[in-house]
């Protein structure tokens, strides 16, 4: 492709709100044939509510309190749900697990919330009347968390957005153009197939880690797959950076950006399929 015909096609990325790196972009993007989705503010709005609390071994306000307190520190989606709920307590010793949860000190009580696998690791027990909280949020595709301290779990709360209206249409869009698309979530793998269902995607990768969506990309390319991934850049950016093509949500973080190819500046998925149209078309009339 000649520089002036790429510069053409940038422009015209930048009128379908497509922000692109530079016009080597083009390239990469017409050689794409699978295409792998973040679920959480990908796919979803990313704008996560906390419909249920279920507490077993403390009240339900504590429950709400720490973990409340807990997720102040972080700006996952989910703790943005939670820490919209309640008044904080004081939060010390945060740390952060990426694709885990989160631990601290709540009013000098040493406390958990994530994924039970990450409540476990700290030696906190889960108990039947939690563990079966879990697995009913689970059961109708919604999203848990465990909140624990002091030796064990004390309470679940459930958490769960959207599909974005435009998801469905975009991924008949994708293909439409021949490509495969693939979800990929740390999320618990009933929520994903939920959403999955809903938007028309069959494969699912679900329950996975930061490290782990990085070598699912690179195990694709290995396969011969030309890979694009697109994300908000929460516990995906190293993804976005892997794949051939990284594309980012508008509506994600800096980090979402800095790490991609070309950024979907309203976050409407059917924008990537455009890109995509627009890369084929534009470097097809001028060889
Ligand atoms: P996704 O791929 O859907 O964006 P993440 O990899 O960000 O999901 O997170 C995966 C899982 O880790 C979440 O579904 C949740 O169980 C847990 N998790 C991550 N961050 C937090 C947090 N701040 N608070 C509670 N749980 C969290
Ligand atoms: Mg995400």
């Amino acid at each position: 492709a000649t520089p002036t015909a790429l510069m053409v096609g940038t422009g015209r990325g930048a009128q379908l709100g497509i922000l692109i790196r530079g016009p080597e972009v083009l390239e990469a993007t017409r050689a794409v044939d699978t295409v792998v989705l973040d679920k959480t503010g990908t796919v979803t709005t990313g704008d996560m509510r906390l419909s249920a609390v279920v507490a077993d071994g403390a009240s339900e306000s504590d429950v709400r309190r720490i973990a409340a307190t807990l997720e102040s520190g972080s700006e996952h989606p989910i703790a943005r749900a939670i820490a919209a709920d309640a008044g904080t307590g004081v939060l010390t010793d945060f740390t952060n697990s990426p694709g885990l949860g989160v631990t601290g000190t709540v009013d000098g009580v040493a406390a958990v919330i994530g994924r039970p696998s990450l409540l476990i690791a700290h030696g906190l027990a889960i108990p039947d009347p939690l563990a079966d909280a879990v697995t009913d949020a689970e059961s109708r595709g919604a999203t848990p968390v465990v909140v624990g301290w002091d030796g064990r779990a004390r309470g679940v709360l459930v958490v769960g957005d959207q599909v974005k209206s435009s998801s469905a249409e975009a991924v008949a869009r994708l293909r439409q153009l021949g490509l495969r698309p693939v979800l990929l979530t740390g999320d618990n793998e009933r929520a994903a197939r939920t959403v999955a269902d809903e938007v028309g995607i069959e494969e699912v990768r679900a329950g996975v880690l930061p490290a782990e969506k990085v070598a699912f990309v690179r195990a694709l390319q290995d396969e011969g797959r030309v890979v694009a991934m697109i994300g908000d850049g929460v516990n995906d950016a190293a993804a976005l950076a892997q794949a051939d093509l990284g594309i980012a949500m508008g509506t994600g973080t800096d980090v979402a950006r800095e790490a991609s190819d070309l950024t979907i500046v309203s976050g409407d998925l059917r924008v990537a399929a455009d890109a995509v149209r627009l890369s084929r078309r534009t470097l097809s009339t001028i060889r």
